[in-house]
């Protein structure tokens, strides 16, 4: 099979699957990220990495709208936040969305092994091995590969003040995982135009309960965000979710792309 005939078979493949977004980034995007890190620092001559997105269903992470259980005669009125933020936001939103994208992104490395192309991912976040990883490393925030940039290199999207990438049909309501291969495919164009709406909007950012989202001094709003603008206390952010049952609040709250 052709490169062209195998790229455009994954490109289906993927939409087939469930994905909402997919582009491709070329090597040559990543060179800013840390030694160690580089997608070829992962697959031996790598050359592409295949980028894809499933949105979050809106009232999976716009949970607080949700009727379920008011006045309830079962629940405590008191237990109701946390059990909607569980199975909604957590689960549906969260696990269940990670879940298809690591089964999409065992496919697709697969597809291209089998054509002859080293092909590797990183299981999306919540699995127990980024568990291990947390441990290892107390309040790492990231993983070992950044989907984000990899979201934002691959062309679907801009790094928003809640330093989360932002789609402009999607705002930042989705979650990506990607597959860094050594075949060669055409890459996606990155975004042309400015996604995250910046200091004007400022929205994920004044509503966080306990501020955990600082601007960087050098941040300019008028330049496309390829990097964080902002930095989070993903420590604070973790006793937030506890205390003030707030997930996911930075990402329901943005206008962009709102459904
Ligand atoms: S999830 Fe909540 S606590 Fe964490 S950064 Fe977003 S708004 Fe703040
Ligand atoms: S809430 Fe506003 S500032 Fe924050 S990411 Fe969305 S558009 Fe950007």
């Amino acid at each position: 099979m052709k490169d062209s005939e195998l790229h455009h078979e994954l490109m289906q493949m993927i939409r087939a699957q469930g994905a909402n977004l997919v582009g491709v980034g070329p090597v040559e995007r990543f060179k800013g990220a840390p030694r160690g890190h580089r997608p070829e620092d992962i697959v031996p001559g790598a050359q592409s990495v295949i980028t894809f997105g499933i949105r979050i269903p809106h009232l999976a992470s716009h949970w607080p709208e949700l009727g379920m259980a008011r006045d309830s005669e079962i629940l405590p009125s008191e237990n109701r936040p946390e059990m909607l933020q569980n199975f909604f936001y957590h689960t549906v939103g969260y696990d269940l969305i990670n879940d298809r994208l690591n089964q999409i992104a065992l496919q697709v490395a697969n597809v291209l092994e089998e054509a002859g192309y080293r092909s590797i991912f990183f299981p999306a976040t919540f699995g127990a091995s980024y568990n291990r990883f947390q441990e290892l490393i107390p309040g790492a925030g990231f993983g070992l590969f950044s989907l984000r940039h990899a979201a934002v290199l691959s062309g679907l999207a801009e790094f928003g003040l809640n330093n989360v990438a932002v789609t402009s049909k999607y705002g930042p309501r989705i979650r990506f995982n990607a597959v860094i291969t050594a075949a060669h495919f055409p890459p996606t164009s990155l975004l042309k135009e400015k996604v995250c709406l910046g200091a004007e909007c400022s929205q994920c950012v004044t509503e966080c309960p306990e501020g955990c989202i600082t601007l960087l001094p050098t941040s300019r709003d008028e330049i496309f965000w390829h990097s964080p603008p902002a930095r989070s206390d993903v420590a604070r952010c973790r006793e937030t979710r506890k205390s003030h049952y707030c997930m996911g609040r930075c990402i329901r709250v943005c206008p962009v792309g709102g459904q």
